[in-house]
This record gives C-alpha cells, sequence and structure tokens, in this order.
C-alpha cells in the first residue's frame, strides 16, 4: 500500500502546539513508511484567510524541519467540489434548504424544551415547488445538506479502535453556505479522494465528522482512507488549552528560544506510552512512532517540560549546530566558549550574557571583607595562565589565607564573574586572560 497522509491547516492563524501535534503524527507515520506528506491548505474561508497565515504556516513547518512532499491549496479547486455537488445533487443525497439561522435555532431550542436531540427535521427533503417559489419569491437562496442514511457508519480507528457512529443522532450536514461558500467537510472529502490520501490523521474533535464524510466517500466514489483520531492536548491542570493557544504559537516559542527539536520530542511522546525524551533529530522519533502507543486520554503539555527538554538539547550541541545562529546574536568566544557555557544555558539567547560577562569590560562584584582576599589572589595570579592555573591559585591562597570552601571560591567567582553561579572556573580564567581576570580582582573595570 502506498502510504500518503496529509496535514491540513486553516490559514486563519499561526500553527500551535495542538495542531503542530497533528502535523508531528502525520509527518512521523509517513517518515516511518516512506509514504508521500502532503499539506494541504484549507482555505475555502475565503475572508478569514491570508495569504500571511499560509506563508506562516509554511515557514514554521520549515523551522520544524517537516518537508512535505506536495502542497495544494483548497481555494483553487472550487470547481471539483462542484462537480462532486452535482453528482450528489443528481443521486439525491444533496438537497436544498431554506431555514434562516434564527428559524434552526428557534427548532433547536424548541426540540430541547421537548428533551429531544436537537437534530435538524429534514423539512428541506419534502418542500413542495410552490413552497420553493415562494422562498425564492422571497429572495432566500438555499444552503445545502448531505442526506446521512440514517445508519450506524463503522470503522476501526488506528487509535482508537473500532468506531461506531450512529447518524440518526446527528444532523444532515450543511456542505454549502447560502451564499454558494463551501464548509470544510465536503472540500475535505473530494481532496482525500482526489490524492489518493491512504490515512486521515487528525484530531479527535473530528470523530463525529468522520461519520458523516465516511458517507459522503461512499457516495463519491470506491477510495476510503483509514483513519487516525489523537486525543487532543490538556494543559498540566488538565483544562483545553483553548485560550491560551496564541501563547503556544510556533511564533511565540521561537521568539521565547525554544528550538524546534524540543517541541517535536515532547509533542510526540506525550500522550503515549513512551517517556518523554530529548531528541536531538528526528531520527528516533520516526523509528518509535506507532500509533499503538498512542492512549486514549488527553495529552498533558507541559511548557516547564518544554523548557527542560530544551535545555537539555542545547546542553548537548554540537559549536556547528549553534555557530551562526551565535554569530548572528554577535555572540564571541567561538568553540571554546560554546563548549565552557553551553550546560549553563536554558535557551541560546543565555549565551549572549556569558559571552557580555567574558568579554565586556566589567568590574567584577567585591564584598568590602573580601577585598584584601581579592587584592592577595591579583597577586598570585601566575604569569603564565594554564589549564592548572586555578588549581595553583586556589592552592596558594588557601595556605595563605586559611580560607576554604565557599569562603575560598565564592568571592573569586563573584570578582571575575559577577555572578555566583557559572562554569568551571579554571576554564572561565583562561577565557578571560591574565590582565582582565588581575583587574577585576582589584575591582577595576576588566
Ligand atoms: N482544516 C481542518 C482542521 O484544521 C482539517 C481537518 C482534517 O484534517 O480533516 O480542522
Amino acid at each position: 500500500m502506498t502510504i500518503r497522509v496529509r496535514f491540513a491547516p486553516s490559514p486563519t492563524g499561526r500553527l500551535h502546539v495542538g495542531n503542530v501535534r497533528t502535523a508531528l503524527m502525520n509527518y512521523l507515520f509517513v517518515q516511518k513508511n516512506a509514504g508521500t506528506f502532503i499539506l494541504r491548505i484549507d482555505d475555502t474561508d475565503l475572508e478569514r484567510s491570508t495569504q500571511a497565515y499560509e506563508d506562516g504556516i509554511k515557514e514554521d513547518l520549515a523551522w520544524l524541519g517537516m518537508t512535505h512532499h506536495e502542497t495544494f491549496n483548497q481555494s483553487r479547486r472550487f470547481d471539483m467540489y462542484n462537480e462532486a455537488a452535482n453528482k450528489l445533487r443528481t443521486d439525491g443525497l444533496l438537497y436544498a434548504c431554506y431555514e434562516t439561522a434564527e428559524e434552526l435555532d428557534r427548532q433547536r431550542k424548541l426540540l430541547r424544551v421537548q428533551s429531544q436531540p436537537p437534530i435538524y427535521n429534514r423539512a428541506g427533503l419534502s418542500l413542495t415547488e410552490e413552497q420553493i417559489a415562494a422562498y425564492e419569491a422571497e429572495g432566500r437562496k438555499p444552503h445545502w445538506r448531505f442526506k446521512l442514511s440514517g445508519g450506524v457508519v463503522t470503522w476501526t480507528d488506528m487509535v482508537r479502535g473500532k468506531q461506531s457512529i450512529d447518524t440518526s443522532s446527528i444532523s444532515d450536514p450543511v456542505l454549502i453556505r447560502a451564499d454558494g461558500s463551501f464548509l470544510y467537510t465536503l472540500p475535505s472529502v473530494v481532496d482525500d479522494i482526489d490524492a489518493r490520501i491512504s490515512h486521515v490523521i487528525r484530531g479527535e474533535d473530528h470523530v463525529t465528522n468522520s461519520g458523516a464524510q465516511i458517507e459522503i466517500f461512499r457516495a463519491l466514489s470506491d477510495h476510503l482512507p483509514e483513519f487516525a483520531h489523537t486525543p487532543l492536548l490538556v494543559g498540566k491542570d488538565g483544562k483545553g488549552l483553548s485560550k491560551r493557544l496564541g501563547s503556544l504559537s510556533m511564533q511565540e516559542l521561537k521568539a521565547q528560544g525554544i528550538e524546534p527539536q524540543a517541541v517535536a520530542s515532547l509533542l510526540a511522546k506525550i500522550g503515549t506510552s513512551d517517556p518523554v525524551a530529548a531528541e536531538p533529530d528526528m531520527g528516533k522519533l520516526i523509528g518509535g512512532f506507532d500509533f499503538g502507543k498512542i492512549g486514549r486520554a488527553p495529552a498533558r503539555f507541559d511548557e516547564d517540560e518544554l523548557a527542560l527538554i530544551n535545555a537539555r538539547l542545547l546542553h548537548e550541541m554540537d559549536y556547528a549546530q549553534v555557530k551562526d545562529r551565535l554569530g548572528a546574536m554577535g555572540v564571541g568566544g567561538g568553540e571554546a566558549l560554546w563548549t565552557l557555557m553551553r550546560t549553563n544555558i536554558e535557551k541560546l539567547e543565555d549565551m549572549a550574557g556569558w559571552s557580555t560577562m567574558i568579554y565586556a569590560p566589567m568590574a567584577g562584584q567585591i564584598a568590602d571583607e573580601d577585598k584584601e582576599f581579592c587584592a592577595a589572589a591579583a597577586k598570585l595570579l601566575p604569569d603564565e595562565l594554564n589549564e592548572e592555573s586555578w588549581q595553583t591559585l586556589t592552592g596558594a591562597l588557601k595556605t595563605e589565607t586559611g580560607r576554604k570552601g565557599r569562603g575560598l571560591f565564592m568571592p573569586l567567582r563573584l570578582a571575575l564573574t559577577g555572578r555566583n553561579y557559572g562554569p568551571d572556573m579554571g576554564k572561565v580564567l583562561l577565557l578571560l586572560g591574565r590582565e582582565k581576570a588581575k583587574k577585576r580582582l582589584l575591582g577595576e573595570k576588566g
């Protein structure tokens, strides 16, 4: 079987962790099976879709390293959707309805009051020619509904197992609005047939849609994809993310210094039976992908966990991977500074602070009671610094002043770096060089 999947975002916003997770499931599955990954831009809503969002989505996917093999826009395919609609009309499966939104709302309310499910009454199916003519004379335009079979649609979902949707319990879906525009339901099926999509992988908010869409697939062709509906994401408090998705966009995370592979590492594993780990590339995530590992419970997305994975990834990165970005940030120091400092950062941007600390002129922090001690250290600095200099210096200071432990080391760290934490001082001393170190120990700018 040829594996063909599609990720189908609407360009009405940037990608956020929710839809990136769906994209990732498609990507990992298709990579594992050497299939074709299609990016479908669901821009049938011409008013809300923008080119800027479409470009942004492509930029986000590229940033994440999820490249697609093919892409197309729904907005260029209205002829195909109209053709499909005509076929459904001819087959008596797409019928005109004239109710206004208010009328439908009233009907639903009435049904609820009567403790009945708010299902559309199919009045459109039994309109007489006179009634239709009267509506048209009023200036009403019809919207179009798909006639569900009223039977039970079943499929074996790759995540949820055996599924059945009783179509008598849902309203006939509107496929075309009164202004002639298409809702998502029909174009999606037409495209999935045309692109020979083998697996529809999407969030579980589409499960009921699938019931109706499977009937539309059957009405239009012999092609029927497999389905995989993944549980939705929730925050660590267990609450839905919908209100926070803006701040969980790729654009925002990138601006916060989150590495793309941190996003992928976390989103690929939460809600699965595998542990979350910092994966430097997609390789292991692809190899380990299996629908069978995805649980039924919502997947918990925790920003603190993301930050932790981000830091872990940075701590392991080679200089070559960050060289250009450090250059763009104006961080000097080359490989030596990177190798020394990388385990002290949580975000790449943190390197700027460490670089300034070493290279920009700065006076160290020296408490009054440590002034004499630091001056002694300045005097004891060896003429030539090498790997052993720190040991030699602190050894000599210990003998001379009787200080040890924190009382010995912390004043030196503070004087030399202005911070009470950081990397191996032996290496810091080497990077600083004798002149700078001496000045800072004397409380001068160096
Ligand atoms: N544009 C739809 C959405 O973002 C696509 C759903 C699907 O994958 O079929 O919800």
